[in-house]
């Protein structure tokens, strides 16, 4: 199995953590310059059996106003229809118009949006979690939801099987 995942998220969600922890490996992948006009590859994660392509798609993290003007959703959509499967990744517990505007964009995904909650270490009690979880469920509509720490290393393997099952 082969394929591409695309993270997407608001600055300082924790993607590129999560993407080294992904990766397994400490480079700083996540500056690589632009690989191609709709993608930024993050990384690449080679097992015996299985390849997965993690891509930037530039068009899904403007937030604000104006990513929600009919031109940046053409061009947003263009670029995550391309993959096949969108990583939202979004902080516990803290919902802010950004992460709004990128949902925005992604109700127009034609591929499966997996919702990554990431620092979920911060979280003390889980009762804590379910007027965010609300929030989030109004505002993204999620093929998956995984609670994730990029910290604590918790949640990776399965969103690599998440991942597979829809390549
Ligand atoms: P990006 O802008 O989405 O790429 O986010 P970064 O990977 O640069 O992380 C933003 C901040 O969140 C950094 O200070 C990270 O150390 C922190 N961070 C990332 N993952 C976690 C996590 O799982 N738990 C906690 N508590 N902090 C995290
Ligand atoms: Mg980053």
């Amino acid at each position: 199995k082969a394929g591409f995942a695309a993270v997407v998220g608001r600055p300082n969600v924790g993607k590129s953590t999560l993407m080294n922890e992904l990766l397994g490996q400490k480079l700083s992948i996540t500056s690589a310059k632009p690989q191609t006009t709709r993608h930024r590859i993050h990384g690449i994660f080679t097992a015996e059996d299985h390849q997965i392509v993690y891509v930037d798609t530039p068009g899904l993290h403007l937030g604000g106003e104006k990513s929600i003007n009919r031109y940046m959703n053409r061009a947003a959509r263009s670029a995550f229809n391309g993959v096949d499967v969108i990583l939202f990744v979004v902080e516990a517990p803290k919902f802010t118009r950004e992460d709004r505007a990128v949902a925005q964009q992604l109700a127009e995904a034609e591929v499966p949006v997996i919702l990554l909650v990431n620092k979920i270490d911060k979280i003390k009690h889980k009762a804590d979690m379910m007027p965010y979880l609300q929030l989030l469920g109004q505002a993204v509509k999620f093929d998956s939801l995984i609670p994730v720490s990029a910290f604590k290393k918790s949640g990776l393997d399965l969103i690599v099987k998440e991942v597979l099952k829809r390549l």
